[in-house]
């Protein structure tokens, strides 16, 4: 069965910022036609649940404190790029608008809810490598290829 990373807050998974999750029904059927790995970038890089919730500004991440998280991001981007080189990992399902995971769509760095087109911290990573990154709402098209 092929492998396929899949963000860990869609499995029901409670690591969002807000120690909340994202949990998608759907997911159930991709279990059955793919073996799911899950990450959680901001996780693996080191931050904890809850945190402050952060967003892309410009080559940085920060945090809702004005903290500069990069650091952490990266570490999480790093984590992820060995699994997907490990495991030979072609297609991701990540969860939109996330700092990390948006595929599509991002916030747009001042924390007013204002989302703009761009990826996340790790979709930006995974397209360079040519893994195909869907989002949540993309999971039937996945599942009909
Ligand atoms: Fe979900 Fe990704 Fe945020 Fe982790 S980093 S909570 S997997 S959207």
């Amino acid at each position: 069965m092929e492998k396929i990373i899949v963000s860990a807050c869609l499995l029901g998974d409670k690591c969002r910022y807000d120690g909340h999750s994202n949990y998608v029904p759907l997911i159930k059927e991709l279990k059955e036609k793919y073996e799911i790995i899950v990450i959680c970038p901001e996780v693996n890089g080191g931050l904890s649940i809850p945190r402050t919730s952060s967003e892309i500004k410009g080559d940085r991440v920060i945090n809702q404190k004005g903290k500069d998280v990069t650091k952490y991001f990266n570490k999480g981007v790093d984590y992820v790029l060995q699994v997907v080189k490990y495991f030979n990992i072609k297609k991701a399902v990540l969860k939109e608008k996330s700092p990390s995971c948006g595929v599509h769509n991002i916030y747009d760095g001042n924390f007013n809810n204002k989302v703009i087109e761009g990826q996340g911290w790790l979709t930006r990573k995974l397209k360079t490598l040519g893994v195909e990154v869907y989002n949540e709402n993309e999971i039937e098209d996945l599942l009909n290829k």
